[in-house]
This record gives C-alpha cells, structure tokens and sequence, in this order.
C-alpha cells in the first residue's frame, strides 16, 4: 500500500526531544511527499479529531526545545474498545493511512491494539525519560533527563562536603531503576535504591558509617521515587531513628523531564522520526523504532 497520508501523536509522561522526533517524523514525511498530520493531546486528541496539517516550518526552531508542541495526555477512554472504533473511524475519515505514536510501552499497546482491531499501520517511536521499553536500549528523553538530575546532585554534593552532610536525593522513576542507577554511578553516590529492591536502612547507615571513618566528608544516598514519591522521607525518618543519621532529602521531581533535549536526544529521536517514515514506507507496520 502507497502510504500518502500519516499522523502522529505523543502519548504518556512527555519527554525531552519529543519535537526533535516530530520534527525528523514531518521533515522525513514531506521529503518523500507524504502528507504529515499533528494529532494535539495524544489519544483524547485522536479520539476528538483534534488534527492540524503540519508543514515544513510548523516544526522550524522546535529540535532544541523540550515537551511537545503537539502537547501530551493519558487517556483513559483509550482503553475502551469502542472509543478505539471511533478513532480508527477518525482516522479513516481524514484518510491518514499510517499513524506514528511517539510514547511509552502503554502508549504502545493502544497503538497495537489500533492495529490488531481495526488494522491501522502503526509506528511506535519509544519517548520516555525512563529507558524502560523492551526491544530498544535506548528511549528518546533519558539523556537529558539524567543529565539535569547528575547536575542537581554536583551541586547538593557541594553543600555535603561543605557540612559534613547525607543528602537523600530522589530521582524520577516509578517502576524503573535506570534513572537512579545511572544518576547513581555518575556521580559516585554511596547508595541507589530502586524500586524493586526492599530498602535496607542498616546496610545504607553500615556504609555512610564506613565512609565517614575514613574520612569521607559527604554521603549521597540516590532513591528512585517507585510508586508513591516520597519514599525518601520514609528512608529518611529510619536512618535518623534506628541508627541515628541526620540526613536532608531533596526529591528532584518533574524538573527532570523538562528542559532542552541534550545532542544525544535530539540525535537519536532525528534517527528513530526518520526511520519510522522508512518502516513505513516498506510497508512494515506494527513495529516500534530501536
Ligand atoms: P506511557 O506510554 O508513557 O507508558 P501510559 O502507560 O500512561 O504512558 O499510557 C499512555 C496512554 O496510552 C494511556 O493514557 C492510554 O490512553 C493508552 N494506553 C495505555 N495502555 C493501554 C492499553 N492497554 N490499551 C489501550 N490504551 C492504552
């Protein structure tokens, strides 16, 4: 099938370097004279036929600016089959053949159930800060997102040193480890606590113990915030009653997901926005850009 016509959309928690997907996703489109179509509000726009043609400057000046210009909703309707009838019917009505979906692994399955109940081809490109979607090692926005949070923890390292003190630090992450764990080693942080582990207070307070008896000035303790933010405090309150730890908590929170795209973000998504028109054009559907 000659695709003429797609769509594309953000779904989900936004991401660093979503525009830059956009952008390489329309610019792709257009070389190859198909006509790219913005979806606003992910799937709620979809389902609303909120859809605006898109052209060469729509996304001009957009590749180094964070969020979506497209903007991005979770739609609960989504779930529902007969909301997915009304969007395919949307689809068709406008005759977009192929739609691209820039997003998470839910965003995914919406998208494949798209597919698989009404046979729209459909493009998954993986943007997320969380790095957490199988069949990628890399997902558009997870760059920054450790970036932004390695530069916070430099500088509260500072104040540490400078008061001898533990400092929790929470970073973004509900059911994924990658942001703390790579915050974590990046800068050399005494502890990570993920998600999937039970946290331990004693063996964190036996290792700030060990460091400050030989000599260590500051401790860092990196938490990945799991599914109730917050879990800091908590960490907090049992270092300083079982084992008598002063410490400070700074929960990072959703300045993590804001902000220019890093080059590798905005190198990537113009990778994954291309390749997608690529897939399509070959006919390959159902897939997700690695
Ligand atoms: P992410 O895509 O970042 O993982 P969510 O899990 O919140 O974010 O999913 C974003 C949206 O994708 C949901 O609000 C919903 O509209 C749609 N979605 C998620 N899971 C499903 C599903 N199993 N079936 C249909 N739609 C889904």
């Amino acid at each position: 099938m000659e695709i003429k016509k797609i769509a594309i959309l953000c779904s989900g928690g936004d991401a660093p370097g979503m525009n830059s997907a956009i952008r390489a996703v329309v610019r792709s489109s257009l070389y190859h004279n198909i006509t790219p179509i913005g979806i606003y509000r992910g799937y709620q726009g979809l389902i609303e036929s909120d859809f605006i043609e898109l052209n060469a400057s729509s996304v001009g000046n957009t590749i180094q600016r964070g969020g979506t210009i497209l903007q991005s909703s979770r739609c609960p309707d989504f779930f529902k089959e007969e909301i997915r009838e009304k969007a395919a019917r949307n689809l068709k009505k406008y005759k977009i053949d192929a739609l691209v979906v820039i997003g998470g692994d839910g965003s995914f399955n919406g998208a494949h159930l798209l597919n698989t109940e009404h046979q729209i081809p459909v493009i998954g490109i993986p943007g997320t800060i969380d790095n957490d979607i199988a069949g990628t090692e890399y997902t558009i926005g997870f760059d920054t997102a450790v970036q932004t949070a390695v530069e916070a923890v430099d500088k509260i390292r500072d104040t540490a040193s400078s008061h001898d003190r533990t400092f929790i630090v929470e970073v973004m992450g509900r059911k994924s480890p990658t942001i703390a764990l790579a915050v974590g080693v990046s800068t050399g942080a005494e502890w990570v606590v993920t998600p999937q582990d039970e946290h331990d207070t004693k063996s964190i307070a036996q290792s700030i113990r060990k460091g400050m008896d030989r000599g260590k000035k500051s401790s860092i303790i990196i938490v990945a915030e799991g599914q109730t933010p917050g879990l800091s405090y908590n960490i907090q309150e049992e270092l300083s009653k079982k084992h008598q730890i002063d410490s400070k908590v700074c929960v990072l929170g959703h300045i993590q997901r804001g902000g220019s795209p890093s080059a590798m973000d905005r190198f990537r998504a113009s990778q994954m926005g291309a390749l997608a028109i690529d897939l399509l054009r070959q006919n390959k559907m159902n897939q997700v850009c690695g």
